[in-house]
Formats: C-alpha cells, sequence, structure tokens
C-alpha cells in the first residue's frame, strides 16, 4: 500500500470517533477546483510512509483512537487496499473509506466481501424419466450472497459531484460517463453501513437547480420511489423522477372509508402524472420509512480555493454562508439529511 500522508489524531474526519487518517496518491479523476494537487498530481514528490510506521503507531494507540479513515486522492484505486484494510480491522479498529465512487468493482468486495467468495451449486435441475437417456445438463454455478457476513469497512463516505449525467461528470473529467458512480451510488444504498455523501459546492457548477436536480436522483436511490404511485396506482413504478417527486402529500381521510383512502390516492397519483418539472417541491416530499432513511447523510461542503489542480479556480470566490444555507434549504424539502459543512 503507497501512503504519502499520516494524521495520527483526528477528531472530526470520522462522525463520533477519535482517528487517524491515511492519505493515498493519485486519482482516477481530475476534478478541475481539487485542492489536493500535490497528492493528486504530484505525489512522486511527497515522501512516502511505510506501513510498519502506520502499523507500529496503530498497535501502541490502541483503546486511545477508534478508527481509521482511508483518503487521498483515490484509494480505490491502490492495489493492496483489501488486505491492508483487514490488517488495520485485525486490530481491531473501525474503518472508514473515502471514495469518489469511480470503482463498484472495489467497493462492492468491500461491502460484501462474502459475493466473491462464496459459490453455491445450483440444485434445482430436474431429473425427468424421459430426460435420463438424454445428455443431462452441467450444474450451473451462481454466486449466492451471504449478507450475515461483515463488510471490510464500517463506514463510507463517497463524494456526488453533481448531478447525475454523463455530460455533468464529463467536467469533472470522468470520460467513462456516470454509470459507475450510479452503481456505486446503489451498493452504498443497498448496504447496511453508514453513508456520508459530499459535494463541493462550487460557484460557477452549483446552483439551487442543480442542487435539487441532485437531491432528486439521490433520493430516488436511497429512498426509493413513493410506494403510493407503485401501489395503488401502476403496481410497479415506470414513472419519470420529477413526476415521483411531484406528489403532494395525501389529504387526511377518515379511516373509517378505506375506499375514500384509496380513490383520494388514485386522484392524487394521476394529478401527480399530469405534473410538470416546473411543479416539483418545495412542495412536500414523502420519503419511503425504511433503514436507510437514517443512514445516510449528504454534506453540501464549501469550496477551498489556493491550490487547486486547474489554477483558474484560485481565483473563483466561495459561496458565503447564506448563501451556502440556501442550497440546503433548497435540498431539504427533497432530500431531508443534507447539511451545511
Ligand atoms: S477532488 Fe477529484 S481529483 Fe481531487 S481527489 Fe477528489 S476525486 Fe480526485
Amino acid at each position: 500500500m503507497i501512503i504519502k500522508g499520516f494524521e495520527k489524531l483526528s477528531l472530526s474526519d470520522y462522525p463520533g470517533k477519535v482517528s487517524c487518517v491515511i492519505f493515498t496518491p493519485g486519482c482516477n479523476l481530475a476534478c478541475p477546483f481539487c485542492h489536493n494537487r500535490d497528492l493528486v498530481k504530484n505525489s512522486l514528490k511527497l515522501k512516502p510512509i511505510s506501513e510498519n510506521n502506520v502499523f507500529e503507531y496503530l498497535n501502541k494507540r490502541k483503546g486511545l483512537v477508534d478508527g481509521v479513515v482511508i483518503t487521498g486522492g483515490e484509494p480505490t484505486i491502490q492495489k493492496e487496499l483489501g488486505s491492508f484494510i483487514k490488517r488495520i480491522k485485525s486490530l481491531g479498529y473501525k474503518v472508514k473509506l473515502d471514495s469518489n465512487g469511480t470503482r463498484p468493482d472495489i467497493l462492492k468486495i468491500l461491502l460484501f466481501p462474502s459475493l466473491r467468495a462464496r459459490a453455491r451449486s445450483n440444485l434445482s435441475i430436474q431429473r425427468h424419466p424421459e430426460r435420463e437417456s438424454m445428455p443431462q445438463p452441467s450444474l450451473t454455478w451462481r454466486r449466492i450472497p451471504d449478507l450475515t457476513e461483515l463488510p471490510y469497512i464500517d463506514f463510507l463516505a463517497m463524494d456526488v459531484k453533481t448531478e447525475l449525467t454523463d455530460y455533468a461528470y464529463k467536467k469533472f473529467g470522468l470520460k467513462t460517463g456516470v454509470s459507475p458512480i450510479i452503481k456505486s451510488l446503489n451498493l452504498a444504498a443497498k448496504s447496511t453501513l453508514p453513508v456520508e455523501l459530499r459535494t463541493t459546492i462550487i460557484p460557477k457548477l452549483h446552483d439551487e437547480k442543480v442542487i435539487q436536480k441532485m437531491a432528486k436522483q439521490l433520493s430516488k436511490i436511497f429512498f426509493g420511489p413513493s410506494p403510493s404511485l407503485r401501489s395503488v396506482s401502476t403496481g410497479r413504478s415506470n414513472l419519470s423522477d420529477d413526476v415521483i417527486l411531484g406528489i403532494r402529500q395525501l389529504p387526511e381521510t377518515p379511516e373509517s372509508d378505506p375506499g375514500q383512502v384509496l380513490r383520494s390516492r388514485a386522484t392524487q397519483d394521476s394529478r401527480g402524472a399530469r405534473m410538470t418539472r416546473d411543479e416539483t417541491p418545495p412542495w412536500p416530499f414523502r420519503v419511503r420509512p425504511g433503514r436507510h432513511n437514517d443512514k445516510v447523510k449528504w454534506y453540501l461542503q464549501t469550496f477551498r480555493p489556493g491550490t487547486c489542480l486547474d489554477e483558474k479556480f484560485n481565483g473563483v470566490k466561495p459561496y458565503s454562508k447564506e448563501e451556502m444555507q440556501k442550497l440546503v434549504d433548497a435540498a431539504k424539502p427533497i432530500f431531508p439529511s443534507v447539511f451545511l459543512r
């Protein structure tokens, strides 16, 4: 594992834990506003830190430090990441991983290690007497996830740079399109781990419209479409985000008349289906209750100019605290667990 930075004590990088922070060099994105220029572009100039030094420290600090944060650059491009994390965990530390979400293949292994490790035979092949004389199909193997096996990591922090479209992400140097990011977000939503999403707000690139669009997309991934649309009107959700997010909260209906409840929901749904882009929130947004609602937090963080990858961004003035708060307020009705950092 290549390590180019080691912060021995941090009270802010791992929520609720005293942690140390390990910085890995290099990144597969080239965000123009990235302030980790040295770590991303000039890492050869930085002095490497040996794994032994890190583990010597971790051995000494058992019981005093709770967790280890692995950040970058982009840690998932490091070959030895899995074994490195396992070694840290064998000492009893919690591990938080910061990632840009471009390597869903790696995140999948870290979040659901058993997906890779287990395979069982599919024994459901029927042996019909008439088929005995015929060549039998060979046993097929399929992977069966054992979700009882613990994931390698304990906390995932992931960047969501901008709205989830190929065009928007290309501006951030991601040539493969946005699909790996969406895959990673879906994995994070399915996992049982707490998840922190982070967006650095750049005045030229993020405004209320963009933030609301992001909020809708993230809501759909983490909270799912409205259950009433699926269960009452169509039986499945094939409506667009805007329609799903455009439904108003149902009016109070006496419980004594269940037919009325269904009728009013159906009317509500048909209203929803006619809604247009301009009619989206600030109406109350109905979040599907479930385990994900309190497990994901989305932070909008203020941009810090000075050492940006692209010099042009060093002259960009960050939004004020009030302007940042307006963005949070715009997203809140759609994605309730959004905060300012
Ligand atoms: S800001 Fe972008 S370029 Fe910088 S480390 Fe994060 S993902 Fe990589």
